[in-house]
């Protein structure tokens, strides 16, 4: 958040873009796929709020790239009050999630969706479930053990997923969506967060499609496999301590992490 130095100059922005003070302006795709800029002058317009981001790839700008434009850009806008810029953490959440007297939830958890970043909803699961755990008189580390084995498993599936979709070039993911091996069914448990639906009747038509592209199959293969060890893994997630160590370094392994 920062202050509005001229607040005629604010009010003529607005006016200007046909939103009232305490609206929000929303720029999606200006900078590359999820890009956004967001802004909103409040109501008495002596602040603004800017929420920016991208992915800082292929020569687009960062999200604080985007933002310091925008300042530079509208020499209303005064001295930031409050706010800063970071990743947003896309891996699975850490092993570890509790210590003495400590709980992470959210983003300092890396409870972040691992497919496209979205971490309120998980932040959400996270508070519910340590509020739970305490209320019913469970410790920390409860907390720690009943999130891996209840959400680590879909947290880890969709980071292998997205460790092997980044590393994709462009053809050969047009060519997994144009054969339908993503389609619409998948895309959609990706936005909502859940698996995909899987069925019998599902998978002969994908099988078909397969022999168009066999190329595919090594790495479909892997990382359908990595999907299903990681959920089991998750789900063995040990409440002794001591096991942790080889329990973390086995999921490390699985997933490609460079320890
Ligand atoms: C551009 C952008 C778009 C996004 N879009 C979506 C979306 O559409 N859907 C979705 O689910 N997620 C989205 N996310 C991710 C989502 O915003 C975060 O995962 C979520 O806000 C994390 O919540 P949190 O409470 O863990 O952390 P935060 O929201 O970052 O909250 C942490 C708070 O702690 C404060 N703080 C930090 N240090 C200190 C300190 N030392 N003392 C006191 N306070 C401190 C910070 O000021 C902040 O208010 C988006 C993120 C970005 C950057």
């Amino acid at each position: 958040m920062r202050a509005v130095r001229d607040r005629a100059g604010a009010l003529a922005y607005c006016e200007a873009l046909g939103i009232a003070p305490g609206e929000v302006l929303a720029r999606v795709g200006l900078a590359g796929g999820f890009s956004v800029l967001n802004v909103r002058v409040s109501d008495d317009g002596e602040r603004i709020s800017i929420l920016t981001g991208s992915i800082p790839a292929l020569g687009f700008p960062s999200g604080k790239a985007i933002l310091d434009q925008f300042v530079r850009d509208h020499p209303w806008v005064g001295d930031r009050i409050f706010g800063g810029a970071g990743a947003i953490p896309l891996r699975r959440p850490y092993d570890r999630l509790s210590g003495d007297g400590v709980a992470l939830i959210g983003d300092a958890g890396c409870q972040v969706f691992p497919a496209h970043g979205s971490g309120i909803g998980a932040g959400i699961l996270a508070a519910k479930l340590l509020a739970d755990t305490l209320a019913a008189g469970g410790a920390l580390r409860d907390y720690e053990v009943a999130w891996h084995r209840r959400w680590g498993g879909l947290f880890a599936a969709y980071d292998a997923v997205r460790r092997w979709n980044s590393e994709l070039d462009d053809e050969t993911l047009g060519a997994i969506m144009e054969l339908g091996l993503i389609d619409g069914d998948i895309a959609r448990a990706g936005l909502d967060q859940v698996l995909p639906p899987f069925t019998l009747a599902s998978l002969p038509p994908k099988a078909r499609a397969l022999r168009h592209a066999p190329q595919l199959l090594p790495g479909l293969a892997k990382v359908a496999a990595r999907i299903g060890a990681a959920q089991l893994m998750s789900a063995l997630y040990p409440r002794n301590v001591r096991a942790l160590g080889a329990w973390s370094r086995g999921m490390a392994r699985l997933l490609g992490d460079r320890i």
